[in-house]
């Protein structure tokens, strides 16, 4: 008699990876087509599960890589996936991932995928916009409250820091809802799908209404932005007293006594470039 056939247990949705497997037919299928990918391009999707939606992707897309943490993920993606050409998994952490290394000498910028790990996403993205110049677009399912700040205009509750630094680097756009009972399990909160356009990417005449840092660093726009929403509720002169006088926020065409969130990115970046400017001095 043979021995007994093993049978794997099958994977357990595990919290710290933030695993909420998306099972949704309708949902897969509005996200596959926003994203309409073609067989020029590459496509890198963060997070890929068991595959819901990478069963879609590499069936349009030119080139897909996939990158996973869960080392338990690995052979469900394998077996599902050993027969496509295009496809390549790294099983590795997307937030330490080189996103550069994907790309072979003079091919395609990256298309970025995913229904992200929530615990992750914040710092996922910053990660991400320091490769910008490599990245075609971004499609992203995170919390919805997440995407209210990435896409939020000035004078909302919800713009600050990571609306300013995301959006002067990218065109911003809140696509669809996603509900709870999309996933399994289901989170507690809704989900949206984002999408992060590369203003380098935008033809002349959309980009033109940003300016642009001189001299100055993203880091310089990030430090000017949590120090000017430090307390909300407080005037600029106030939240910036260490860094910049009142004259020259004034010089910036700014008010001193307007609060943070009333300013545009275009005002951030002035603030910017005077502060950057004031330490050469
Ligand atoms: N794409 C699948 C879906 O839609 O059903 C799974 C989405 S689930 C919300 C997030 C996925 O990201 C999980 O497969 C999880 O293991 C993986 N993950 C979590 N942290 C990660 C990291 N730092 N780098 C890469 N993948 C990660």
């Amino acid at each position: 008699m043979g021995k007994p056939l093993k049978h794997k247990a099958p994977h357990v949705a595990r919290k710290r990876f933030g695993q909420n497997f998306l099972h949704d037919p309708n949902i897969i299928e509005r996200i596959i087509s926003a994203i309409a990918a073609t067989e020029a391009q590459h496509l890198v999707e963060i997070g890929p599960g068991k595959g819901a939606l990478t069963e879609h992707l590499v069936s349009h897309a030119g080139k897909l890589d996939v990158i996973e943490l869960d080392r338990d993920l690995i052979p469900v993606l394998e077996e599902k996936f050993l027969t496509c050409s295009n496809f390549t998994i790294y099983s590795s952490d997307a937030l330490k991932f080189d996103y550069g290394s994907l790309l072979a000498e003079g091919s395609q910028k990256l298309r970025l995928v995913g229904n992200l790990p929530y615990n992750i996403s914040t710092p996922l993205i910053f990660h991400l916009l320091e490769n910008v110049e490599i990245i075609e677009d971004m499609h992203f399912m995170l919390q919805k409250e997440v995407v209210e700040r990435l896409t939020a205009s000035p004078g909302t509750k919800t713009y600050g820091r990571l609306s300013i630094l995301v959006q002067y680097l990218c065109h911003a756009e809140q696509l669809f809802i996603v509900p709870p009972g999309a996933f399994n399990p289901p989170p507690k909160i809704d989900s949206a799908i984002v999408q992060l356009t590369p203003r380098i990417q935008l033809n002349k005449s959309s980009q033109s209404h940003i300016q642009q840092l001189k001299n100055a660093q993203l880091a310089d726009l990030s430090f000017i932005a949590k120090a000017a929403f430090a307390q909300r509720r407080k005037t600029l002169r106030n939240n910036l007293k260490k860094i910049l006088t009142s004259e020259q926020i004034t010089q910036c065409d700014i008010d001193p006594v307007r609060r943070a969130e009333t300013l545009s990115i275009n005002e951030f970046v002035a603030l910017t470039n005077q502060y950057v400017q004031s330490l050469e001095v």
